[in-house]
């Protein structure tokens, strides 16, 4: 297995053999590894000295299910402190395919305003990965969906995309990365903490991959790798939640809208209320009806990324039967739905389509928007003035580039008091002060506000892996510590997080996800050993932070959170700090 170094100074790359104290570091363990090991804490996010660190997971092209992601790592712009963003695609795969454990990006092109390819593919002769570098300037300034299918145009055979959008190339904090899902559309984002701004510091725009004829990822136990996979795959079409023609089949991860409504958790117009009266027509029920009526039958849901049997991907489609966007997770309906006090599906699809082409993540862009509204810049539910901030974000008008450094400098910038974020990431789409512990996810993971750090959700909301009264703080610092600890392996193993669901409520499953691991690398690991591993995960990541100047004092929800009793449950955010400092000193 090999680590490949891309040096942007002088367009040069070298392998390593991986050395063994990274073996068993796949995923978001080995970018966080690496990443602590070699960019200095307190340099600058878009500086020489940053790293963007890729690698795939454990069980990553091999044929275990819903196990395409890969992770991107780095210092963050947007926090300042460590980032681990993923996303499902091809791209990982083929990554690991090619034996490439990690891909470290490195260095600082001394011309600011190039930006380059990497054309990186299995060299038969040698049996390595080699890489050859193309002038990818004129690919700039340009939408996404315009600049894929030139790229799919100008290589030959099956290619995996990489790439940033606008937003990226501007440096905001506010930009993702995109990968290609299964019908080349670029889609998939790995979109928290501006590691768009980071690639683009860089000066690559592309980053391309052709697998073909590597040698694929090697399993060292293959009987044991096949039968946690069945086990794995039994669970998963089992789960009510994770099963063909489920909850996430039928109505994406969007399904959560009315049930975060219901439970008075959607967070609404700027986190003022954790109801909103339109919930409705913006859930995942509503995609599916809308879907079929225009399109004259029913529209399930497909895979962002090959081997997923879950396919919770959703399209919207348009009276005309084309597609207006693909994909409404559930995070961005809800930032560019009830975060805006916005109830047009149709605008609510158009905004993501447009976050997707300039290369923003939507979860920050909705919650900056909806501090613009706050401040006044355009009323809430004036959908057509959110797409056209957006539109300002894309072009980079003074007005976009000020919205696109992220929702905390956008509320300081507009002199807003309720800004909801922490470590400088904007909260994303459950309300701390109606769902405890995800808010104590929130303040203490590594990452800044990001749920899927900790999906505490399962237990307080969706009845997986047994019920938790949402509303109480009892007991949660030791729920989140053991999420947080589990989510941390499950982003080395290369699995999709929803995967937790049917791992979590069945047996079965979890036996399954360890054999596989185990099987890959030839391991013994038990369940108390892969939370051991996550939890090893979460103090290097941690350690990085308090070395960048970000010390436990920063695990804290924003102040409003402890003084404004929330709609309709009239809660505020009731855990004691003690409890949140518990969360790692405990772990
Ligand atoms: S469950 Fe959904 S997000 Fe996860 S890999 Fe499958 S399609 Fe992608």
């Amino acid at each position: 297995m090999w680590i490949l170094r891309i040096n942007m100074k002088d367009l040069g790359y070298q392998l390593e053999e991986v050395p063994e104290r990274y073996r068993l570091l796949f995923g978001r363990a080995l970018t966080s590894q690496i990443v602590a090991d070699e960019v200095p804490p307190l340099c600058h996010p878009l500086g020489p000295n940053n790293k963007l660190v890729f690698s795939a997971g454990i069980v990553t092209s091999t044929s275990a299910p819903s196990s395409a992601r890969i992770s991107a790592g780095c210092k963050s712009p947007l926090t300042g402190g460590i980032k681990e963003s993923n996303a499902g695609s091809s791209w990982g795969p083929d990554l690991a395919s090619m034996n490439i454990q990690a891909l470290v990006i490195e260095g600082y092109p001394d011309q600011k305003d190039k930006f380059s390819g990497l054309y990186i593919t299995w060299n038969k002769e040698t049996e390595k990965p080699q890489v050859e570098f193309f002038d990818a300037t004129e690919y700039t300034g340009k939408d996404v969906y315009e600049t894929y299918p030139l790229i799919y145009k100008r290589f030959e055979g099956r290619i995996s995309i990489a790439s940033i959008g606008n937003a990226g190339e501007k440096g905001y904090g506010n930009s993702g990365i995109v990968f290609n899902d299964q019908a080349k559309r670029p889609s998939r984002y790995a979109g928290r903490g501006g590691v768009g701004a980071v690639m683009a510091s860089k000066g690559v725009k592309f980053i391309v991959l052709s697998e073909k004829g590597s040698p694929g990822v090697p399993i060292v136990d293959k009987p044991l790798f096949e039968e946690g996979r069945k086990k794995m795959i039994d669970a998963i079409r089992t789960h009510p939640i994770s099963k063909p023609k489920g909850g996430l089949n039928s109505y994406g991860t969007a399904v959560l809208v009315n049930i975060l409504n219901e439970a008075g958790g959607l967070p609404t117009r700027n986190f003022s209320s954790g109801r909103f009266e339109g919930a409705s027509k913006t859930a995942g029920e509503a995609i599916f009806e809308t879907n079929k009526e225009r399109m004259g039958k029913e529209v399930y849901n497909h895979a962002c990324s090959p081997g997923c049997i879950i396919q919770c991907s959703n399209t919207l489609y348009n009276e005309d039967k084309t597609e207006r966007a693909s994909c409404i997770e559930y995070e961005s309906a809800w930032s560019m739905g009830a975060n805006l006090g916005v109830d047009d599906l149709d605008d609510i699809a158009t905004m993501v389509h447009l976050c997707n082409a300039y290369g923003l993540d939507t979860i920050e862009t909705g919650a900056t928007i909806g501090v613009a509204m706050e401040a006044g810049v355009i009323p809430f539910g004036d959908s057509k003035g959110a797409i056209n901030l957006i539109h300002e974000m894309g072009k980079g008008t003074d007005t976009g580039r000020m919205l696109g450094g992220g929702t905390e400098i956008a509320g300081k910038l507009l002199g807003v008091r309720r800004v909801p974020t922490v470590k400088g990431q904007a909260m994303p789409a459950y309300e701390p002060r109606a769902v405890k512990g995800i808010g104590i996810t929130y303040a203490t993971t590594p990452m800044g506000a990001d749920h899927t750090a900790g999906y505490t959700i399962c237990p307080e909301i969706l009845g997986v892996s047994g019920k938790s009264d949402p509303l109480s703080p009892e007991g949660k610092a030791a729920m989140s510590r053991a999420f947080q600890a589990t989510t941390a392996f499950i982003d080395s193993s290369g699995h999709c997080l929803f995967i937790a669901f049917p791992i979590l409520d069945i047996a079965s499953g979890f036996e399954g996800f360890v054999q596989e691991c185990n099987g890959v690398l030839g391991t013994n690991w038990t369940a108390e050993d892969i939370v051991a591993y996550g939890a090893n995960v979460l103090k290097v990541e941690r350690a990085f932070n308090e070395a960048a100047g970000i010390s436990a004092e920063a695990d804290r929800l924003p102040e409003f959170m402890r003084m404004e009793p929330l709609p309709p449950h009239n809660q505020v955010f009731d855990v004691p700090d003690s409890a949140l400092d518990a969360v790692f000193k405990e772990m």
